[in-house]
């Protein structure tokens, strides 16, 4: 027999949890509380940009490193940060933070090296650190006693050695919903100029932080702005997943050698969405943060529903997700219930243990995606109070 056709470094990766929980829950009619996207739309100047370029006559390749006026509004977006970045040497559009990730890795690391990843981790990066051919050392997150979590920063210690080229962060994060503390940030920025770090930074939750908690992005620490590939999205930011326009930001160093892997993967992408999203980038940050607002409330629905109907809810102070435990329920597994819980109770949900390579530390929590109408919330709610 011949061998199969993957090749074994991404045998592991033949599908996405996102992808299965979305199917199962079309096919059984839940409501789908698993991958997480919007059920409404972005801003209407954002959309009314967009069909003007459609039908504008704008639908050819776009420039390689992205529209100049999407680099330039990405810029003037950065500077909330406090800092300024060229747009013509240190910004570059890619199609969304997952191409951003991927083409990062590619271009920085290889075969030999190690990048340290968080867990529990969106699920792409262990892919696209073994399509680097690099190796991937994980790190966990530990509770602090109130039932948030926060950086092992003993675990990244020990995890730094001679091989390790780079650290992967996500803050805020997804799945658990936790946003890194200053004080965390700073030994992770400390660490990463002590051993010569790149740190690669997945923000694409940046303005989706709850109860006064502020988005740090890890570039602004000392040292940090010349060794950090900052990422972002529109997709999480405007309501638009399937637009699939990120960026990052970084030195000209780094995004000449991210722009050199990107340029072979996709080339260009989303010509005629890269004029809405400078629009939005500058005329819709209020909108943005009506948004803000109403997903911290959308939070706190879900949370409420998700422990009346049972479940112990964990704290989540950013991005679109919730996680429970689901052994007050009289469960033990939650990725055994989340296969079944379409067909069972109507409702999907994405099982934590998917995201990290110590499956039965997380094996107990589910997450939500509370990023939904209210009524679609309520709807799920009712259905899980009926579970047991
Ligand atoms: N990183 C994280 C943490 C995410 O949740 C997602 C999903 N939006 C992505 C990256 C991918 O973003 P995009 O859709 O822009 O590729
Ligand atoms: N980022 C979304 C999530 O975490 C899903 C994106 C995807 O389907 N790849 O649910």
């Amino acid at each position: 027999m011949r061998e199969p056709a993957l090749v074994p470094r991404l045998r592991p990766f033949t599908s996405t949890v996102f992808a299965e929980m979305t199917a199962l829950a079309v096919r059984h009619d839940a409501v789908n509380l698993g991958q997480g996207f919007p059920d409404t739309d972005g801003p209407a100047g954002m959309l009314e940009t967009a069909k003007n370029s459609l039908f504008g006559g704008d639908n050819q390749y776009p420039p390689g490193p992205g529209r100049p006026e999407l680099r330039a509004a990405i810029g003037r977006h950065r500077q909330r940060y406090g800092a300024s970045y060229d747009p013509d040497t240190e910004i570059l559009v890619t199609a969304g933070a997952t191409e951003a990730i991927a083409a990062s890795l590619i271009a920085l690391t290889e075969a030999g090296d190690e990048v340290i990843v968080v867990e529990p981790y969106y699920d792409s990066y262990a892919a696209a650190v073994a399509m680097a051919g690099a190796r991937r050392r994980v790190i966990g997150l530990v509770e602090t006693g109130n039932g948030q979590l926060e950086l092992d920063l003993d675990a990244l210690r020990d995890a730094i050695n001679p091989k390790t080229r780079a650290v992967l962060l996500n803050s805020p994060h997804n799945p658990t919903g936790t946003v890194f503390s200053r004080g965390q940030l700073e030994e992770v920025a400390r660490l990463c100029v002590e051993h010569d770090l790149i740190a690669v930074t997945d923000e694409v939750y940046e303005h989706l932080v709850f109860d006064g908690a502020e988005h740090l992005p890890l570039a602004s620490f000392p040292g940090m702005r010349e060794r950090t590939v900052a990422i972002s999205s529109a997709g999480k930011t405007f309501n638009c997943t399937g637009w699939k326009i990120g960026w990052i930001c970084s030195t000209p160093e780094l995004v000449a050698a991210v722009k050199a892997a990107k340029q072979f993967i996709t080339f260009v992408s989303g010509g005629p969405l890269q004029p809405a999203v400078a629009y939005a980038l500058d005329n819709e940050l209020e909108w943005v943060e009506n948004l803000r607002v109403s997903l911290q409330e959308k939070r706190d629905r879900l949370s409420a529903g998700l422990a009346d109907a049972g479940f112990a809810v964990r704290p989540s102070a950013g991005t679109y997700f919730v996680t429970a435990d689901v052994r007050p329920l009289g469960f033990e597994d939650a990725a055994e219930l989340a296969w079944t819980l379409p067909e069972r109770a109507g409702v999907a949900a994405v099982p934590v243990k998917v995201f990290t390579d110590h499956p039965d530390e997380w094996k107990h929590l589910l997450r939500f995606a509370f990023c939904k109408r209210n009524e679609v919330i309520d709807e799920a709610v009712e259905r899980l109070r009926k579970l047991v």
